[in-house]
């Protein structure tokens, strides 16, 4: 094409191009119109290190993963001794030496035959590579002699090997008086002094995981920042109703603390309160007793990358390391056991990457957002990785 003929071509498309409605001059453009939330999947286009690390630089105990569940429960309350595993130690063996996991702490170990087939399953099979701990026998909250019951059960599963003790959010959230009705029982109820005693006689430590995420208290609703996760799962709302406000329920959990000084407890999910990590701060001021364990919050931490920098410099004795891994937890994309969500929590302690998933999932699955890693140390690595849950846990 020669010039002359170049230029009538363009003589003769631009009346019709003026003629044509917008939308057909951009035929690449593709305006869906209304775009669902659930199917935005954007893909970020900043160009910065992503580095992979399959790996943990050095080797890790996590403090948090859950390899077995009671098989009965009731309105949120677990009952009788029967348990379902979630998988076998030889499927996850391979994968904790090929992530450098030295140990597994299986936290819903169980009460009774169920705790003794935990144990047997996976801390006898395989020593130093599994822990268990035992759970209260909530079930059994109206008989007279619970309070002594309970404490005494704590020291038989001592002697079975138990190595700690696991109160979920069943404490606060679902026990009620006559176990699944009734009024909700306090988390200082008196009742469970005794066990929390024989916690620091036997020297177990207490995983307690109190409330939940502050955006699970409030209206599901287009200003709650986690409205996809609780609409998929309505069930973990704990808006209205007679729930207490997670205020109550961490004052209420911050008496047991005061109260029992020689137990060491071991707050979950960063206290459940990483949303506010001042707070999580005064408390571990507040309370020698007291340690956090990161477990499903790297997405919190993550989003305030200089705060948690800093969190983790003064509280480096106190952190544990933790993923809430569930072997085959579909249900929780930020939980399934696996190479692929190790290599997230390695590349988040230990890389300055930025803007990245939080979990193996192609939408966010607990906030849509990304984190920044935080480039510990070595010495603080060492600490949260293995060192104070050795300490913590008497090996
Ligand atoms: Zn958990």
């Amino acid at each position: 094409m020669n010039r002359r003929e170049w230029l009538s071509t363009i003589g003769a498309m631009v009346p019709a191009l003026a003629a044509a409605p917008r939308a057909a001059r951009e035929p690449a453009a593709q305006t869906p119109g209304v775009l669902e939330l659930k199917d935005f999947q954007p893909r970020s286009m900043l160009t910065v290190p992503a580095t992979r690390v399959p790996r943990a630089k050095f080797p890790v105990i996590d403090f948090h993963t859950h390899l077995g569940f009671s098989a009965k429960g009731v309105a949120g309350v677990p009952h009788g001794e029967e348990r379902r595993f979630a998988a076998p130690a030889s499927e996850l063996l391979p994968v904790m030496d090929r992530v450098n996991l030295q140990t597994m702490v299986n936290l819903t170990g169980g009460v009774g035959k169920g705790l003794q087939e935990s144990i047997a399953r996976f801390q006898t099979a395989h020593p130093g590579r599994f822990i268990t701990f035992t759970e209260p026998r909530y079930a059994e909250l109206t008989q007279p002699k619970f309070s002594q019951q309970q404490a005494d059960e704590i020291e038989r599963a001592g002697a079975l090997g138990a190595r700690g003790v696991k109160v979920l959010k069943t404490l606060g959230l679902y026990l009620r008086e006559q176990v699944t009705s009734g009024p909700l029982v306090k988390i200082d109820d008196r009742r469970f002094d005794p066990m929390w005693e024989a916690c620091a006689a036997q020297a177990m430590p207490v995983a307690i995981h109190i409330s939940d995420p502050e955006a699970f208290f409030l209206p599901i609703d287009r200003f709650n920042e986690r409205f996809e996760e609780l609409n998929a799962h309505p069930d973990w709302s704990f808006h209205g109703k007679d729930f207490p406000t997670t205020k109550e329920l961490f004052e209420a959990r911050n008496r047991v603390f005061a109260r029992h000084p020689k137990t060491t407890f071991v707050a979950l999910h960063v206290g459940n309160k990483a949303e506010d990590l001042g707070y999580v701060a005064e408390c571990l001021d507040k309370f020698p007793n007291m340690h956090v364990e990161i477990g499903a919050r790297i997405g919190e931490l993550g989003r305030q990358p200089r705060a948690s920098r800093r969190f983790f410099d003064r509280y480096q004795d106190r952190i544990l390391f933790g993923t809430d891994a569930v072997p085959y937890g579909k249900q929780t994309p930020q939980q399934i056991f696996g190479e692929e969500l190790y290599a997230i929590y390695f590349r988040f302690l230990e890389t300055e990457d930025e803007y990245f998933d939080y979990a193996p999932a192609p939408v966010p699955p607990q906030g849509r957002w990304q984190i920044y890693g935080l480039g510990l140390p070595d010495p603080i690595l060492r600490k949260v990785y293995a060192g104070n849950a050795t300490r913590v846990l008497r090996l």
